[in-house]
């Protein structure tokens, strides 16, 4: 049999038998961009019940609907990970949304920080691209992404048993602050956030405030600044190492 290729995201129910309406994008991505017709297969996720095998049951120019036939695999939750990162250019923000959802993030939290350059954002979109990353690396599970937060707000209200890895970009270089030993050295999985600050890095009494909270780890990415995206798919990856759902494999 043909590998199937098509993978899409679907706000409904899913079950064996399970019709499934479309909508016009869907309907438009699946019938003129894939040019499926109708008995073709494709596999249909919503986040929530895994995946299943569907078939097309009609095929119209707006609308559609596909028959759900069975679960091919079970929704995959990734770690209880938050990343938290302040939003920087539209392209930017968007590889970090594509990335973290890659990479198993559990919830995307744009944060609002001292030295945060955009004021807003557009939450649709973004979710939009964490379906499509979803879609396209065979994940099960779309981390939400949240409206833009207040880093400070968070703060405040920081949950108790909720480790923060906090990317100090002055724990960078061989400075009079740059780390002795492993910050992570004693840290047990569990649920987590990581903090990327913005291009113009952290306040100095922002710094103070986050350090200043027990569950927070100031942690170093290494001896060169990164960029914001770049820091967050280090800090993902070593997070997912240390203390998530990554195992390297042994070989053999
Ligand atoms: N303008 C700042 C750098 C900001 S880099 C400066 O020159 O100091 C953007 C974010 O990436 C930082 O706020 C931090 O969260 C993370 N980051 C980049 N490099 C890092 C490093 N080597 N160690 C820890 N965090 C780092």
């Amino acid at each position: 049999m043909a590998k199937l290729k098509v993978r899409l995201y679907v706000d409904h129910p899913l079950g064996a038998g399970q019709s499934v309406p479309l909508g016009r994008g869907q309907a438009h991505y699946l019938f003129s961009v894939m040019r499926l017709g109708p008995g073709a297969e494709l596999l249909i996720f919503n986040g929530c019940e895994g995946e299943f095998l569907a078939r097309v049951a009609r095929a119209g120019k707006r609308s559609g609907e596909l028959v759900c036939r069975h679960r091919t695999r079970p929704l995959q939750v990734p770690p209880d990970l938050w990343l938290l990162f302040a939003p920087i250019r539209k392209a930017r923000t968007d590889f970090i949304v594509e990335k973290a959802t890659e990479l198993g993030a559990a919830r995307i939290v744009p944060v609002q920080t001292a030295f945060t350059n955009a004021g807003r954002i557009r939450r649709e979109r973004l979710q939009a691209h964490a379906i499509e990353a979803a879609e396209q690396c065979g994940g099960t599970f779309v981390p939400e992404v949240t409206e833009l937060q207040d880093l400070g707000h968070l703060l405040d209200g920081w949950p108790a048993g909720r480790g923060l890895m906090f990317c100090d970009e002055d724990l960078a270089g061989g400075g009079e602050d740059a780390p002795k030993e492993d910050a992570l050295k004693d840290a047990v999985p569990g649920p987590w956030a990581i903090l990327i600050g913005p291009e113009g890095g952290f306040a100095p009494a922002e710094r103070a405030r986050i350090r200043a909270l027990p569950q927070a780890r100031a942690v170093s990415l290494g001896p060169r600044i990164l960029r914001a995206d770049t820091a967050a798919v280090a800090a993902m990856t070593l997070w997912q190492l240390r203390l998530g759902d990554w195992r390297c494999g042994e070989g053999g």
